[in-house]
């Protein structure tokens, strides 16, 4: 029987503004949509965070035994700098400063968002979609939302009847605001705004002879708006209602504001079933952001070369740090708390270790059955991953008193103990020990070929040069080269 059967998962539902059952639309089945990067330049560390916290989620789904398509966007065109439709394309922008194509923009900061991502062990969505791949799919919602009366054209451009729309659903029923008050706070249109409305959003934008990244349309040359792509591809892969959709605090209003009522307006559908919002992370008490030099790439985490760090961490310590903050609180990052995290991490992964040399008794001091489904009531609570790392270091406790002595545990119970334990450290929170493997198989290895080197050395001395070369070559061939100094014998590994 699949795990979900007998757990009964609560999502707080950001819509809502509450902890709700969650009942997927067609059962044993979820469709979950997280909106990707703007690949424009390296991965913020603030979205790093956004995006673990949805493959914790993906993991736990997955762990229940849903049969899950995650899909997670590029946003390769149409993300503009200014949030009221008007500036440059942010990769076009970075394109033009630095004298290269958009496309291979994209691809530079595709790249390194895939590797920062698979260093920190998330698992790849089921669908990754770019949305210059479907801008056939955007121009046909464009014409439906036309077609229904709530979008108009412009000049080539096409723009979202937010106050049409309005009288007939409801905007900002997400974010909590009233169009009312919105039209209120907001300065009146200029002579050469194109749009009816200051909250008007626009869904198709002419493109001016100097834009490069353009495309055919029935109302001319030009590019999708931004907060249409997510519509146009949740649709196409999810259907017009699918059950999750996730993403960062930020994106609440007015990027998912406007998916909602693209999506109403296109289709009369209300798209998704659970919003979920992944809340923001500070660094050591503040705002991020690189002008204050209040800012730290994730990849400096590992090296440790950041003025706001003293050393470099494993990217699974750094990963058990961000899973210590419920995903919808602010977390802050330093350099201390960051080494409070390592040394609770290395404990754990210890603990690990410590498992498998235990010895059992004929009966158990501890509870294990009540703990498993401690930590799966964790999970249950709107996916509580420090209510679930604590209750883990109950068991690390446990495992130390059974080491000593102090406690007692049956084969059977060490059996599901350690199941449990693997179930949540690995597959769940998705922590890996391979930074503690790899150190000691660095030491191994070097031991290994140095002993090799003296042994080629002692087969010179006596000219024995036969085995002296196949030492060398079948080294070489392992990929690991001997380069002979003054100093004597050094190698490397390719
Ligand atoms: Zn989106």
């Amino acid at each position: 029987m699949a795990l979900y059967k007998e757990q009964s998962l609560k999502i707080y539902n950001s819509l809502t503004g509450k902890k709700e059952d969650f009942i997927p639309l067609l059962e044993g089945h979820i469709g979950m949509y997280v909106c990707g990067p703007t690949v424009y330049s390296n991965v913020h560390l603030g979205n790093v965070r956004t995006f673990m916290s949805f493959d914790m989620i993906f993991r736990y789904l997955k762990h229940l035994g849903y049969k899950v398509r995650y899909v997670r966007n590029i946003t390769d065109a149409g993300h503009l700098t200014d949030d009221g439709d008007q500036g440059e394309d942010k990769i076009a922008k970075k394109a033009r400063l630095e004298k290269i194509e958009p496309m291979e923009v994209v691809q530079q900061y595709t790249v390194d968002f895939h590797n920062i991502l698979n260093a920190f062990n998330f698992l790849p969505p089921s669908i990754e979609p770019t949305a210059t791949g479907h801008i056939i799919e955007q121009i046909e919602i464009i014409k439906k939302i036309i077609d229904n009366g709530y979008a108009y054209e412009k000049n080539g451009s096409v723009y979202f009847d937010v106050v049409t729309f309005n009288k007939d659903h409801e905007y900002g029923k997400l974010s909590g605001r009233k169009l009312e008050d919105m039209i209120a706070n907001t300065r009146a249109l200029n002579a050469q705004d194109e749009k009816e409305n200051p909250q008007d959003f626009a869904l198709w934008k002419k493109a001016g002879p100097e834009h490069i990244m353009r495309w055919p349309s029935p109302w001319g040359d030009g590019f999708p708006g931004w907060h249409l792509e997510c519509t146009a591809m949740s649709t196409k892969y999810l259907g017009e209602q699918f059950d999750i959709h996730g993403g960062g605090m930020d994106l609440k209003f007015p990027h998912h504001e406007c998916e909602i009522a693209q999506n109403e307006a296109a289709m009369g559908t209300v798209p998704v079933r659970y919003w979920m919002h992944a809340n923001m992370l500070t660094l050591n008490g503040q705002k991020m952001a690189k002008s204050t030099g209040n800012s730290i790439n994730p990849g400096e985490i590992f090296t440790g070369d950041s003025p706001h760090l003293t050393k470099g961490f494993a990217p699974s310590a750094a990963r058990f740090f961000v899973l210590q903050a419920n995903y919808r609180s602010i977390l802050d990052f330093s350099n201390d708390a960051l080494i409070a995290s390592e040394k609770g991490f290395n404990r754990l992964m210890e603990s690990l270790k410590i498992l498998k040399s235990l010895s059992t008794d004929a009966s158990s001091s501890m509870d294990v059955a009540a703990w498993r489904q401690s930590c799966y009531d964790a999970m249950n609570d709107d996916f509580n991953s420090p209510i679930l790392i604590a209750q883990l270091f109950e068991a690390v406790k446990q495992i130390h008193l059974i080491k000593d002595g102090k406690a007692t545990i049956t084969a059977d119970d060490l059996k599901l103990l350690t199941k449990t334990m693997n179930d949540f450290v690995f597959d769940v929170l998705g922590l890996e020990d391979g930074d503690a493997f790899a150190k000691a198989d660095d030491t191994k290895l070097n031991g290994a070929v140095e002993l090799l080197i003296k042994l080629r050395k002692e087969a010179r001395e006596n000219k024995d040069f036969a085995t002296s070369d196949k030492i060398r070559d079948e080294l070489l061939a392992l990929g690991i080269q001997l380069k002979d100094g003054r100093e004597g014998t050094t190698f490397t590994v390719n």
